[in-house]
């Protein structure tokens, strides 16, 4: 029996796959379809031959997974000869329904179509997903691993919001938490490179992409996370507010006798760096902070500010700490926000060895600091795969 699962991430307009060895992790083919829908869609497939690139129109998911279907038959690997074991989806919203990746059937549809008020943006597109790959790969398994799963752990004192019963109890407000699939991926690694059972071990892992989210992570369990009902909420990110005072939006709704919905779309499209520094591209917000402009400073002071913080009120949450981990875009890519989201927090035991930041090293603090801190480079494709082999009992 193969170990390999195609894995899918259906966004509104696009479509990501790739094809990973559960077991191993090793991607034999990845790609991407853009801007499906439009005249102009763009497919890059990333083949064992190097990547082929292509721009027509793909008017629908159904035709993104049928020319990524076409791209494995015409620059490989040939799908027939791979023995596929299942196909796993990133499925952003699993409510408190979903603690774990699930085997998909009708119901599981049905619940994640319930949810679509929670992700009005992600799970229909999800959805879409799922249906075309049913449709495709009738044969097929196919599971959803949900990136709020990962958090259902979390206490009752943790998830509950301070407000009305009817509120949380009729509308499920509460706190869910995203990235999961990367929280659970990058704080097994830190195990790993610890050299330490995952039930042993307590991590504060720090996701740094387009959206940001932190988590506290003790054995293995999320215990606390920064993400809460949706993306919105928590660290500063790409071009979302993260915290803000809850009466900031009727506050702007009565001020600029706009909707609610506007203010929201605000704080989710216009905020975070965007906001700040007129720039959500974090490599863009260093080179204009570097030519000294004053948004593009205050912008990384505020990102770092905040993270500080919640590293610091992660601390508490956990007790004790064995590692900070840094992951995706920024979290992996900039020696200077580690640095800078790390000054002060000597007395916590958390030191950096600035040659080591530098260098792309693993772990980069000194050996002998009693917390470390580690970069990892997230991998929610593997992750999605391993699950989704240890729902269809391929696991080990
Ligand atoms: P997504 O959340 O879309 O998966 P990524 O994890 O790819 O995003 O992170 C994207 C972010 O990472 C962007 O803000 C980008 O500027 C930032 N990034 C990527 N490379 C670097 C780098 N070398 N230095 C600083 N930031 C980087």
């Amino acid at each position: 029996m193969s170990d390999h699962v195609l894995v899918i991430n259906a966004g509104s307009s696009s479509l990501k796959y790739s094809l990973v060895d559960g077991r191993s992790g090793e991607a034999a083919a990845s790609g991407l379809v853009e801007r499906i829908g439009e005249s102009q869609s763009r497919h890059v497939h990333h083949g064992p031959d190097g990547d082929a690139e292509s721009e027509r129109a793909i008017a629908d998911h159904e035709a993104a997974l049928q020319a990524a279907l076409d791209a494995f038959a015409e620059h490989g690997p040939a799908l027939d000869g791979i023995d596929l074991t299942a196909v796993g989806h990133r499925v952003v919203h699993g409510g408190a329904r979903f603690g774990a990746p699930t085997l998909i059937d009708d119901d599981v549809i049905a619940a994640v179509t319930d949810l679509v008020p929670l992700a009005p943006l992600h799970n229909p597109a999800n959805l879409e997903g799922i249906e075309v790959a049913r449709r495709l790969f009738p044969n097929l398994p196919q599971v959803a691993v949900f990136d709020t799963a990962f958090h259902q752990t979390l206490p009752e004192a943790a998830y509950t919001y301070a407000v009305p019963l009817a509120w949380r109890d009729d509308h499920g407000v509460r706190r869910y938490g995203f990235h999961g699939t990367s929280h659970a991926f990058v704080s097994q690694e830190a195990a790993r490179l610890l050299d330490r059972a995952v039930a042993d071990v307590n991590v504060i892992v720090l996701h740094l992409g387009n959206g940001c989210s932190a988590a506290a992570v003790r054995g293995g369990r999320s215990v606390e996370t920064s993400m809460g009902l949706t993306p919105l909420e928590g660290l500063v990110m790409g071009t979302r507010s993260g915290d803000l005072d809850p009466a900031v939006p009727a506050y702007l709704a009565r001020e600029l006798g706009r909707t609610v919905d506007e203010v929201d779309r605000q704080l989710n499209k216009a905020s975070g760096l965007k906001g700040l520094a007129g720039a959500n591209d974090f490599r863009e917000v260093l080179r204009l902070r570097a030519d000294g402009d004053p948004g593009a400073t205050l912008a990384f002071d505020v990102y770092c500010h905040r993270l500080r913080k919640y590293i610091g009120a992660y601390y508490a949450v956990l007790g004790t700490v064995d590692a900070v981990v840094f992951t995706a875009g920024v979290g992996e890519h900039s020696p200077d926000l580690r640095a800078a989201a790390l000054t002060g927090l000597d007395r916590l035991g958390i030191t950096l060895d600035e040659t080591r930041n530098r260098a792309g090293a693993t772990r980069i603090s000194p050996d002998d600091s009693p917390v470390a801190v580690l970069v990892v480079p997230t991998n929610e494709e593997w992750q999605i795969a391993r699950e989704a082999l240890a729902v269809v009992g391929q696991g080990t």
